[in-house]
């Protein structure tokens, strides 16, 4: 909810049509005024004057860049010369020159600058450039590049948000993050009152990181702060940056905070911050970003520039990824606070849900706490999201309150993409799709740790998922052991392993499981310390890198070259054992497997009791795996 746009519009070049003509005009006149306003003087060719230098009829000579000038001795024998005469000669390039002026004992020194004619100096060195620009901007306008163009000579972008209104973002429209709501409160009372800071002599932060997954509130949460506080807010993403031209992204954010400064007490909210702050270190590899770097760079100088006690201007930056930001944006005086704004827990989506559910009308009796519950993992950008298509639905549907099975509808939308009618699976595909979706659901009923089952469909939803099983952990879980990360390994294996045992074949569809699987097998090894061979170390750097734009997710700890392959070795001994076990659990419960598998034929889905009753009947193989 942007509150205000800023309704200046970016300042720009406007000479319009005459601007070419007058341009043209004066460059023209900039060639012809030398020639009319400076002393008559006679050109020669350099041979000439090369002869005169030799023939010992020169006094003096002035050698400029471009033209020499030189004045003959007052007594010359020759007849064809006026003695004194200054001539002009255009220079060759001529390394022997001053070693022949000196053996003809002649006076020689560099052309002084030119006097009275700093006008057509001034001329020569400023239109260029002006036509230069006027022409750009006339392929800018052509090109219907518009204030947003790529090719506008624009001031800062930032937009500005006024306080006040009746769209007004306060704390009150924030839920689910009150950590971070209670450290920003203090943000808002160094800005209402700074006088009261300064006067204990207490330093006012100046820069204040959001940390945090996409889509959990950080833009909202830095414009409540201005909001509570009652002062503008100046917002611009990292994004927006990273600009055509070398230097205008520095120039922005020096544009930035000098509006700022004279609107201070103010935010400025820097939004994507890790699109300017990436490490410089981990882009090094292939010469950096300049331009990346050069906004940085100012970024940090003109943070350095405001002082305490100065202009109160805050600088809250959000990003997901804190772990590429260079270190020099952490240091203190700058980005030294940082605050993290998490995935809601289950009292926290049911507040977000609250706020939203006050914008649509609910049905008597609708549970937003259990719909909170079916929801683990959700952001609250999510949770608006789900309301919202919950009341498409009722409307679809011509109802005038939203029901709770369509919140029921909506997270499976969310959750697993749009269903797409339109795709068809042919008799086959949808054959393997039912045993794999049931081998997942057995794995997971008799593992420990994985959840509840809820539904098996194999309708097709999304892009990626052919049919899904949704299962439904009954709570937040914070911690898991060791045994239950195997159980979740076996149930995401437990697909591919029912394609096995039932077809003996294996298809592609299961090339998300496998990744998952792996990942969780690799956290379990390097991250978790759960491996007997490696013990407790943590062999991943915790965080992101960024190499050649991919993701490594996992970036290790250099380790030797037989600790890599230890944990290579560890990881595929987790998996296969996981796998090993869905097999199995499979092989005991083909007949249950088959059963489950054919009704889903039948009718495409299967939830609720009838599931649960089927599930019950699946028994561990003897002796018991775990
Ligand atoms: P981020 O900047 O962290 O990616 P946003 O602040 O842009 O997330 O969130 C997008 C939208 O999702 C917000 O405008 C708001 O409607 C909703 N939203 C996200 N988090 C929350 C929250 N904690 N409380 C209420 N609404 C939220
Ligand atoms: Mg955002
Ligand atoms: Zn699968």
């Amino acid at each position: 909810m942007p509150i205000k746009d800023d309704p200046r519009k970016p300042r720009r070049f406007s000479f319009g049509n005459l601007f070419l003509p007058i341009a043209g005009l004066i460059f023209a006149a900039n060639i012809f005024l030398p020639s009319l306003l400076g002393p008559q003087i006679q050109r020669v060719p350099y041979s000439l004057f090369i002869d005169q230098v030799n023939d010992g009829e020169v006094s003096r000579v002035s050698v400029g860049q471009n033209e020499i000038r030189y004045q003959l001795r007052g007594e010359t024998g020759q007849e064809d010369v006026v003695p004194g005469q200054v001539l002009s000669t255009t220079p060759i390039f001529d390394m022997e020159l001053p070693q022949r002026l000196e053996e003809h004992g002649i006076e020689f020194a560099a052309m002084p600058p030119p006097k009275n004619r700093w006008f057509t100096t001034l001329l020569g060195w400023v239109i260029p450039p002006l036509i230069f620009v006027g022409l750009f901007q006339l392929f800018a306008n052509r090109g219907g590049g518009g204030p947003q163009g790529a090719m506008s000579f624009t001031r800062s972008k930032a937009k500005v948000y006024v306080e006040g209104g009746d769209t007004k973002v306060t704390f009150g429209d924030v839920a689910g993050v009150e950590e971070a709501k209670a450290e920003l409160t203090e943000i808002v009372d160094f800005l209402k009152m700074p006088e009261r800071y300064n006067a204990i002599g207490a330093r006012i932060p100046k820069g204040v990181l959001l940390v945090g997954p996409p889509g959990t509130g950080k833009t909202l949460m830095a414009k409540a702060v201005a909001g509570e506080a009652g002062v503008p807010f100046f917002s611009i993403s990292g994004s927006e940056f990273v600009e055509l031209f070398v230097g205008a992204g520095a120039s922005r954010v020096r544009d930035l905070f000098e509006q700022a400064k004279k609107k201070a007490p103010c935010i400025i909210f820097i939004d994507e911050l890790d699109a300017i702050g990436k490490s410089r270190a981990s882009s090094g590899m292939f010469g950096g970003n300049d331009e990346r770097e050069q906004t940085l760079n100012q970024l940090l100088t003109e943070m350095d520039g405001f002082a305490a006690g100065d202009a109160t201007v805050i600088v809250l930056a959000a990003t997901n990824r804190p772990e590429t930001l260079d270190a020099a944006l952490l240091r203190p005086g700058r980005f030294d606070r940082q605050v993290l704004v998490d995935r809601p827990d289950l009292s926290g989506r049911q507040e977000i849900l609250s706020i939203y559910a006050q914008k649509v009308k609910l049905s008597e009796g609708v549970d937003l706490k259990a719909i909170a519950t079916r929801t683990p993992g959700f952001a609250g950008a999510d949770l608006a999201n789900l309301v919202n298509e919950a009341a498409l639905l009722a409307a679809r549907g011509n109802r005038t309150t939203v029901d709770q099975a369509d919140f029921n509808e909506a997270i499976e939308r969310v959750v697993a993409g749009l269903e797409k009618k339109s795709r068809v699976l042919n008799e086959q595909e949808k054959t393997i799709v039912a045993y794999h979706e049931v081998g997942h659901a057995l794995v997971g009923a008799l593992m420990p740790g994985g959840s509840k089952v809820a539904k098996i469909s194999i309708v097709p939803r999304g892009m990626a998922a052919l049919g899904y099983t949704l299962q439904l952990p009954t709570e937040d879980r914070f911690l898991m052991n060791q045994a239950e990360l195997n159980g979740q390994i076996a149930t995401l294996l437990g697909g591919r392993a029912a394609e096995e045992v039932v077809f003996n074949s294996i298809t592609t569809g299961a090339a998300n499981d496998l990744q998952r699987a792996t990942d969780l097998a690799e956290r379990m090894v390097t991250t978790y310390g759960m491996s007997r061979v490696l013990g407790p170390l943590a062999y991943e750097k915790g965080g992101g890198n960024s190499f050649l734009g991919q993701e490594a997710m996992n970036p290790r700890r250099q380790v030797s070259d037989e600790t890599a392959k230890a944990i290579d070795e560890e990881v595929k001994d987790i998996v296969e054992t996981a796998h090993h076990q869905a097999l199995d659990i499979l092989r005991n419960n083909r007949e249950l497997l088959e059963t489950i598998a054919q009704q889903i034929l039948d009718t495409e889905v299967i939830e609720g009791d009838k599931l649960q009753e089927l599930l019950s009947q699946a028994s561990l193989p003897e002796p018991v795996a775990a």
